[in-house]
């Protein structure tokens, strides 16, 4: 009986999916690790690391896609749009 080694046990921290799969396959790439910051922290301290599957990567891909852009329109409000006082009616 053969044995293998180099195999990685993965979880989802969001769904629990698991997977055992060979270190550097095609598959293991389908795995993501992810860090996050939430309020406490982001003064300083160490990032939340999560494992997440592809599916749940998907959306948290999606999530922080619209909470980017929410911090960006929060970063860079768009000016105010400008009235024109000056305008006289003849
Ligand atoms: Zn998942």
């Amino acid at each position: 009986m053969s044995k293998l080694s180099g195999f990685i046990r993965y979880q989802c921290d969001r769904c629990g999916k698991t997977a055992y799969l060979a270190e550097n396959s095609v598959d293991a790439r389908t795995w993501y690790n992810v860090s996050r910051f939430n309020a406490a922290q982001c003064t300083g301290g160490k990032a939340d690391e999560y494992t997440l599957d592809s599916d749940c990567f998907t959306l948290y891909s999606r999530l922080i896609t619209g909470e980017d852009k929410s911090f960006t329109d929060w970063m860079h409000p768009a000016p105010e749009p400008a009235t024109n006082t000056d305008s006289k009616e003849d």
